[in-house]
């Protein structure tokens, strides 16, 4: 099929999915009020990369001799990574960063499935080819996939294979034909827009034999039969958009699967009751650097994005010339230099795998980025807050402006911006920061690459940390006549 257009997008979501919002079943996200305007900002996405004067910073030519958004494609160098960066950096662009869930993170997310058979076909070679094959349809349907990683939040505390079976989506039955899937699994982001579904993942480090038939992956269309969504309060007021000029937009709607005896093909599934393929998944297939390459450039644009609307904000009242609002901004900037320079080293510093001659991310700069976001964001939302101050609450709506009886220009007006570019200015900065959207924005920022603690408390655990401790040993060794410091190995002087 090859590229898909906005249209193709938008036909392909009228189908059988079961949507379930406020005791109801929503028979059409294209129509749904709340949802239907971001069903057009994904259909944006997919016409963006029809104008043919982006083709080739948007697609390239795979193998089949079609075109593919180049998310799509398996990097065989550095500069297949540097043009993969680019493409993510013009659709971040667009979307100021607001859209974490933009299809090319997923595409990027099933290149890295398919490229990670040495990990899925080590007991069985046909899960390695069932995930190359599930790659190959993303990419030449040009599928627009949601994705459930986590089980659902009943008990964290006691093992999974100690809890009631099959509240965690497990394999309930199999036969010749496929795997049959029973439970829960969260958070489906962008689920109601979405083609199909990928599940696979926490938590990782079963040793449980009877874990085993949580040890799944596979992927599934998101009107599988036996597949429920169910979805959160949607933010999308269907205001005007001067009065809500993001949820109007970027409402991306997060919800729970539920499988009911769900079937899934053989075809389909690329980890089935192999404990050894689900604990070595995730890095395995080197899913932060993969991922973490579309998160780092979002974060870029988004926090481009916030820099600006920070400095317009202080701007509109001349708050901007107090050297506590400047040290603000100057935070907002290093923020954003600081993710401008891991985006470039992400890059600059990948390295090819030798199983499967792919070409990743750097880990460090991908790690630094990914760990440091989730501190940074809700820093960011706070220097919002104090930039605007009572002036949030000072905002009336678009048609509250218009009445001349009012006499808004004069009490609503800033130093430098007529009432209604002001208060347009302090409506944006609130729905960012201090709307249900907003809450939601940072609560994603937050938790949507996983806890970052944990990740935080991970990475230290597998840190090789010799060179570290071992610079430590050195400084400690006294020093011996001329040799005031002990000389690492390598500039050890040859005698
Ligand atoms: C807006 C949003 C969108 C998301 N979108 C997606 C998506 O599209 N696809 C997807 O798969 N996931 C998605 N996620 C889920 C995300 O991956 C998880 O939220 C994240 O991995 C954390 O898991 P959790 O929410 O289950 O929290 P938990 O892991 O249950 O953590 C909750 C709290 O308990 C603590 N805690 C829990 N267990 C332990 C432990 N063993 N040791 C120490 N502390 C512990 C944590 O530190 C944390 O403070 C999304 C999340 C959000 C908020």
């Amino acid at each position: 099929m090859g590229l898909r257009t906005g249209d193709d997008y938008l036909a392909g979501l009228k189908d059988d999915r079961q949507i379930w919002y406020e005791g109801r079943r929503i028979e059409d996200p294209t129509t749904e009020p709340g949802l239907r305007n971001t069903a057009l900002t994904v259909a944006q996405y997919y016409d963006f990369q029809n104008n043919p004067d982006l083709a080739d910073l948007l697609t390239y030519e795979t193998p089949d001799g079609d075109r593919a958004h180049i998310s799509f494609i398996e990097p065989r160098s550095k500069d297949d990574l540097r043009r993969r960066g680019a493409a993510f950096a013009a659709w971040s662009e667009v979307t100021a960063g607001l859209m974490g869930r933009a299809p090319d993170y997923m595409n990027a997310c099933m290149m890295a499935v398919g490229a990670a058979g040495h990990i899925w076909g080590a007991r069985d070679p046909a899960r390695a080819k069932a995930a190359y094959d599930i790659y190959l349809h993303c990419r030449r349907d040009d599928v627009c996939m949601t994705h459930t990683f986590v089980n659902p939040m009943t008990n964290r505390f006691v093992p999974i294979s100690d809890q009631e079976p099959f509240v965690n989506a497990g394999i309930v039955d199999q036969n010749a034909d496929g795997i049959f899937v029973s439970g829960a699994r969260m958070v489906g982001t962008l689920a109601p827009f979405s083609d199909e579904s990928l599940s696979f993942g926490a938590p990782l480090g079963l040793v449980d034999p009877r874990d085993d038939v949580y040890a799944l992956g596979f992927q599934t269309k998101v009107d599988n039969p036996g597949l429920k969504w169910i979805c959160r309060d949607i933010f999308d007021p269907e205001k005007p958009h001067f009065d809500r000029p993001l949820s109007t937009r970027f409402e991306e709607m997060d919800s729970i699967a539920v499988f009911e005896n769900a079937f899934i093909p053989w075809e389909d599934v690329f980890i089935a009751k192999d404990l050894e393929a689900h604990n070595m998944s995730i890095p395995g297939m080197k899913f932060m650097q993969s991922l973490g390459h579309h998160v780092v450039v979002k974060n870029v644009a988004k926090t481009r994005f916030l820099f600006g609307l920070a400095h317009l904000l202080a701007e509109s009242s001349l708050v901007s010339n107090f050297i506590n609002v400047q040290d603000r901004l100057g935070d907002i900037l290093m923020w954003l230099q600081t993710m401008e320079s891991l985006a470039l080293a992400a890059v600059e510093g990948a390295e090819m795998n030798p199983e499967n001659g792919i070409y990743y991310c750097n880990e460090a700069a991908i790690n630094a980025a990914l760990r440091l976001y989730p501190e940074v964001y809700p820093r960011i939302i706070d220097h919002l807050y104090q930039l605007g101050g009572g002036g949030y609450v000072s905002i009336p709506q678009e048609a509250t402006l218009d009445l001349a009886e009012l006499a808004i220009d004069k009490y609503y007006r800033g130093a430098s911006a007529d009432a209604k570019d002001k208060v347009s200015l302090f409506r944006l900065a609130w729905e960012m920061c201090g709307s249900g959207w907003g809450g939601r924005q940072e609560l994603y920022e937050r938790f949507f690459f996983g806890d970052t603690q944990r990740m935080k408390s991970l990475n230290y655990q597998f840190y090789d940390k010799q060179e570290a401790t071992d610079m430590v040993a050195r400084i400690l060794t006294p020093p011996r006549d001329r040799e005031r410091l002990a000389w690492p190995d390598k500039y050890r002087p040859r005698v």
